[in-house]
């Protein structure tokens, strides 16, 4: 292809709206437009980016026996209020005003189901896995960062159907392999977390993770990859904290001045981990005092869990004074001043004595507390957020790091939720009826190129890799404007790349060589190959690789040679 011909719009300037690398890089390369809050247009360019992640996801879900479906995006209303998905999506279900009864398909578990139960009758129909590459919406409170967060984009998502939960396991670890190759060939960063099922219903799902400072999630990471959680359920290994000896007993000692537990440490010069701190909670209108050791902060999902709701919020100063008799500083688990409330911790603190927490009078705290000698705790739990640096599994285990990361795909045993709501069975070998066990398995088609520039970028452009950029290399020619000898050599190694099978630009525009290779870095095609009549005069050309940024000068006719090595290390 000609540059002078092809519809490329780049922009110098970065575009206002785009916060993120991959959004602003997308604009900026002439890939994509928005069009509405949430709405991209993809243009050629970015087009080919995403037919090649298709093609990739087509060729790997084929490889696991998938047979690809085309489902409609506007679906009957009924069938998503079986489910009860109107009422759970909510605001986040498009709903078509003038067509009463149809809504936009946010996802397919519902449609899948829906043809399962027409023709899904016996065991031996079974296992299916069905799949598409197809577009969904779903109206995102607050859409951002680009196609990363799209209102309308395109998902591959897939459902296996089976007999039996031994067949789900087996549907569920093709999909988690082929995922793995898929993110692999996408030359992508990734990482995979076991995830909490929410409100979709089923056991057992997974995440797979892209690291980048611009993800919404954050995730705890082994320095090794040996380990990998959402920060929400992560946990660590910390150093045991010993008894101290004797068995005094509690003291008050005044305080005045220590408000937080740094005070204590600074002013009294106590040890971090002999410091209880409270926290009070209100869970369920009850107030709650949950201890934690030191500065451990409180990790919500963890208390979710430990209390099996999410009816709680930090309790309020005048809620503290009512219930502990004292403010926040000097507040702890002997003498409240409400006796029924309750109190918890966190297991680090479990077996520990000589601590020292709040005396729930202020400026006041006590010391040598032991808190199952001391104070009434309801129940232990884990309840603390990791922190950067801690171990995992024991004193010489990995150490994990803290990381921001945006969730590319999704595995799901779903199990039966959505066959049994809309009454998707079959018969097994003895005739009786069971509902069909459903898996379901997405990834975010516009997310992994997002994802792959966030991955893959430098101050001047994008760093394509060979498996997704539209064109395998361009070729810049100096001075085309003027030098006829360029013109020719440029258009002779054009058709010698393209014959051999490799995807070329070919910058014919009248612009400077400054205009040119600002442009072919900021499309960042893993080659340029650099034709000026200097080099030509000693049968020689350039390549480039945009990957290293390194140069070297080749022989005119090994620059096939020389290009295709560059593009395989790319
Ligand atoms: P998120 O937590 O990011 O909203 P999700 O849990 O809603 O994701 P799923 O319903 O599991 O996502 O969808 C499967 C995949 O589809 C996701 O892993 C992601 O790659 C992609 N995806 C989800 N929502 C969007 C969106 N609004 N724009 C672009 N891709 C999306
Ligand atoms: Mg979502």
């Amino acid at each position: 292809m000609r540059y002078s011909t092809t519809f490329i719009p780049t922009l110098k300037e970065v575009p206002s709206e785009a916060q993120i690398p991959s959004h602003q890089l997308m604009i900026r390369a002439g890939m994509a437009r928005s069009l509405a809050s949430g709405v991209y247009s993809f243009l050629p360019l970015g087009y080919a980016v995403v037919k090649k992640v298709m093609q990739i996801l087509r060729e790997e879900m084929d490889a696991i026996g998938g047979q690809e479906f085309h489902l409609p995006a506007l679906n009957p209303i009924e069938i998503w209020e079986q489910t009860g998905r109107v009422a759970e999506m909510d605001d986040v279900l498009f709903h078509i005003k003038n067509r009463e009864g149809l809504v936009l398909a946010p996802t397919h578990e519902e449609i899948i189901a829906y043809h399962a139960r027409q023709h899904i009758k016996s065991y031996k129909d079974l296992p299916q896995i069905w799949y598409q590459i197809q577009t969904k919406f779903r109206n995102e409170p607050r859409p951002r960062s680009g196609v990363l967060r799209g209102r309308q984009f395109v998902m591959k998502d897939s459902y296996t159907l089976d007999a039996t939960p031994e067949g789900l396991d087996a549907g569920y670890e093709k999909h988690r392999l082929a995922y793995e190759r898929i993110f692999t060939r996408c030359g992508l960063n990734f990482f995979s977390v076991g995830a909490s099922s929410g409100a979709m219903g089923g056991s057992g799902s997974q995440e797979f993770m892209v690291e980048s400072d611009h993800g919404e999630d954050t995730c705890a990471l082994a320095e090794d990859n040996s380990y990998a959680a959402n920060i929400e359920v992560a946990t660590s290994w910390t150093p045991p904290i010993e008894r101290v000896p004797g068995d005094d007993a509690i003291e008050k000692f005044a305080t005045p001045a220590a408000k937080t537990i740094n005070d204590l440490i600074e002013k009294h010069g106590i040890p971090e981990e002999r410091c209880a701190k409270s926290v009070v909670y209100i869970a369920g209108g009850e107030p709650l005092l949950i201890l934690m050791c030191g500065n451990d902060e409180l990790n919500e999902e963890k208390l979710a869990r430990a209390l099996d709701t999410t009816q709680f919020r930090p309790a309020e100063e005048n809620e503290l004074l009512a219930n502990t008799g004292a403010h926040g500083g000097s507040i702890g688990p002997i003498g409240l001043k409400n006796p029924k409330m309750r109190v918890i911790a966190d297991l680090r603190l479990k077996g520990v004595n000589g601590l020292v927490s709040g005396a729930n009078e202020d400026g006041q705290h006590y010391r040598n507390i032991d808190l199952e000698r001391d104070a009434t705790i309801e129940s232990w739990h884990d309840l603390r957020v990791v922190r950067e640096g801690e171990r995992v599994g024991g004193p010489d285990g990995p150490r994990l790091r803290v990381v921001r990361a945006i969730e590319i795909g999704h595995i799901f045993k779903l199990g039966t939720k959505y066959s049994k709501a809309l009454n998707a069975v079959f018969l097994d070998e003895n005739g009786r009826e069971h509902p069909i066990i459903m898996g379901s398995y997405g990834i975010g088609v516009e997310r992994i190129v997002a994802c792959f520039i966030e991955q893959n970028h430098d101050e001047l452009g994008i760093r394509w890799n060979a498996a997704l950029t539209p064109y395998d290399v361009q070729i810049v020619g100096m001075n085309t404007k003027k030098s006829e000898t360029v013109r020719a050599a440029c258009e002779e190694l054009e058709a010698e790349l393209q014959a051999a099978g490799l995807k070329v630009l070919y910058d014919d525009r009248p612009a400077s060589p400054g205009v040119k290779f600002k442009d072919a870095d900021l499309l960042g095609f893993p080659v340029q190959l650099v034709v000026g009549d200097k080099n030509l005069d000693n049968g020689q050309v350039e390549v480039k690789s945009r990957k290293t940024g390194e140069r070297e000068l080749t022989a005119r006719e090994n620059a096939l040679e020389a290009v295709r090595k560059l593009l395989a290390a790319s």
